[in-house]
């Protein structure tokens, strides 16, 4: 087992250790470019704006909680990562981070691919006209009738999970009369996470086919036989909020230590190899990522490298980035309602959403920062924690952070780096409604995915 650990210390997937909290910020009025959307500043009053609107008018208009989204940032980091990786690679846009038309439009309209992993995300995709050559398939339960659906519309690669699902889809393929675009997920025993990763033998976890014991080799074998099946490459996905490039060294060394074998044994070179997502976004002012051309470079050096060594022609290589791409682009504005000092220990910020518009920090214990949004102040910083409303003790927002000391019911207040993994996990918990998706950009603002009503969720309950 190999392990590389960062200087900045034992930072474990998004995990800090217990009643960890940083000094609070030289100036709390501050927004700090890392950290939030690439249009968002503070106007003369000291309110921050976003593609040139207030957050008090989006308040005002929308309501909130709101997910505000910078359509220009998200364009100009798609085109970043498009522009990064060129012709000689294809970037897929990991549709689970946030998916909505609006969202498909502009991937399509920069030239970025798509992934989707359930029949969801698949009529999303085909229904706001993303070709379906462009869109793979991913999941490691895919029902029959969702592999009937992507066949049938034409996607482009199939990302198969298991040696049942291999002869699912030629079977279905067949029927059909066609030959379905492959890809074998195999698992290379890399678990990435911040700054940390582990390289082992064996991965215990539900996806892809362990290189281990031969069975990746096996199940591109058995794929090579099957009519329904043109097996394209090799795709390998280690983890999520990466840092560090080196898992990805591994990775790519014994993935193409794959494709030699398959090569030595099949006399067939896979033309792709497709390497995952999982790329690091700037939570907090300690995260500091990668910019798209410097993983690209990284990436490809890395395939490059292997592929000489291994006397190959270089492959086609794919990426997966969600959350690099949508993360940064969105905030998440509440109103505070209350507001509850505990003496000696922090101050209670409770706002107008929650656990429900983001289960990150609950789930995984992720760290978050905050600022207050409606207006600048020079009070003292206060200690606080921002919750939701839900009937939850575990309902935190922002679990240690530093706001003014005379906030008060009535402020906006909000929240970076919300753009992946929060509206698309978003619940209906305490039967609060989800909040909206509003696009922002050159001082115009949509909503794009609209609120949720009390009629769609009585609508739901049919009694
Ligand atoms: C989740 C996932 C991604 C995207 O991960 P991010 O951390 O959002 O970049 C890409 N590929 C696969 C197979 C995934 O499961």
């Amino acid at each position: 087992m190999s392990r590389s650990a960062h200087p900045a210390g034992p930072r474990h997937a998004d995990v800090l250790p217990e009643g960890h909290y940083t000094a609070p910020a030289e100036d709390l009025n501050a927004l700090d470019p890392k950290v939030w959307a690439h249009t968002v500043g503070r106007d003369a009053d000291g309110v921050v704006t976003v593609g040139g609107i207030a957050v008090t008018q989006l308040a005002e208009e929308y309501g909130t909680p709101a997910y505000i989204l910078d359509e220009a940032d998200f364009r100009d980091r798609a085109r970043a990562w498009r522009t990064a990786f060129g012709n000689d690679a294809d970037v897929f846009y990991a549709g689970k981070a946030f998916l909505s038309r609006a969202v498909v439009r502009w991937l399509h309209e920069e030239g970025l691919n798509l992934d989707v992993c359930s029949g969801g995300e698949l009529a999303t995709a085909l229904s706001a006209g993303m070709p379906a050559e462009r869109i793979a398939f991913h999941g490691n339960n895919k029902s029959p009738e969702e592999i009937e659906r992507a066949v049938r519309a034409g996607v482009g690669r199939i990302v198969l999970d298991s040696f049942q699902e291999i002869v699912r889809v030629a079977h279905i393929a067949q029927s059909l009369g066609t030959r379905q675009r492959v890809q074998i997920r195999i698992t290379v025993g890399v678990e990435a996470h911040t700054h940390e990763f582990i390289a082992t033998a064996h991965e215990d976890q539900k996806f892809g086919i362990p290189l281990a014991g031969g069975q990746a080799a096996e199940a591109v074998r058995r794929a090579l036989q099957l009519d329904g099946l043109e097996v394209i490459g090799i795709h390998s996905h280690i983890g999520s909020q990466i840092f560090d490039m080196s898992g990805f060294e591994v990775a790519a060394h014994r993935v193409v230590g794959l494709l030699k074998d398959i090569r030595d044994e099949h006399g067939v070179e896979l033309p792709e190899i497709d390497l995952g997502g999982g790329l690091g976004i700037a939570y907090t002012s300690d995260d500091d990522p990668r910019e798209p051309h410097e993983i690209a470079k990284a990436l490809t050096e890395i395939v490059t490298r292997e592929c000489e060594a291994a006397r190959l022609a270089t492959p086609r290589i794919s990426v997966e980035p969600g959350r690099a791409i949508v993360g940064p682009t969105a905030f998440t504005l509440y109103e505070v309602g209350t507001v509850k000092p505990l003496d000696g220990l922090r101050t209670y910020v409770s706002v107008d959403g929650g656990m429900s518009d983001n289960i990150r920090t609950a789930l995984y214990d992720a760290e978050y920062s905050v600022a207050l949004a409606s207006r600048t102040s020079d009070a003292e910083p206060m200690l606080v924690r921002v919750v939701g409303k839900h009937c939850e003790s575990g309902d935190i927002v922002v679990k240690d952070a530093f706001l003014p000391g005379d906030l008060a019911p009535g402020d906006l207040i909000a929240v970076p780096a919300t753009g992946a993994y929060c509206r698309s996990m978003a619940s209906n918990y305490n039967h609060v409604l989800r909040p909206p998706v509003v696009a922002v950009r050159d001082g115009a603002a949509r909503v794009i995915v609209r609120r949720e009503t009390e009629e769609d969720l009585l609508r739901l309950d049919v009694g």
